[in-house]
């Protein structure tokens, strides 16, 4: 199950950020992942549950968003949206391409308690 060192990096990063705030409870994670990392959102929902107990992100909802793959195609600059195992450029039909996006794991959003009032950002 390669969710769980996923799951890891998305406690101990939500972890982190919230710190300098003095957060007593995380409510909610949002992630972006990448296509390319063919994460189960069910299994990376498990693991993230298993990883988070006994930190204050334990019971946290997570919310994962997909992104989609974008690839450049290095001949003739074409930017297309290729298929996993499919980077075939659809303009001049070559397969020398840059996957530019879709690989990456992105934390976009963390929702935490506070001890006390945060003043409006
Ligand atoms: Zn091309």
């Amino acid at each position: 199950m390669h969710e769980v060192p996923i799951a890891t990096a998305i406690v101990e990063q939500a972890i982190q950020a919230v710190a300098p705030h003095r957060a007593t409870r995380i409510d909610l994670v949002e992630v972006q992942i990448g296509r390319m990392r063919q994460i189960a959102p069910e299994a990376l929902q498990v693991a993230f549950a298993a990883v988070s107990e006994g930190t204050i992100a334990q019971g946290a909802r997570l919310e994962i968003a997909e992104i989609e793959m974008e690839a450049v195609c290095r001949k003739c600059g074409q930017r297309f949206r290729p298929e996993i195992g499919l980077y075939v450029c659809p303009k001049c039909h070559q397969a020398d391409v840059q996957i530019v996006a879709g690989h990456d794991m992105i934390l976009k959003s963390i929702t935490a308690q506070t001890p006390e009032e945060s003043p409006p950002a």
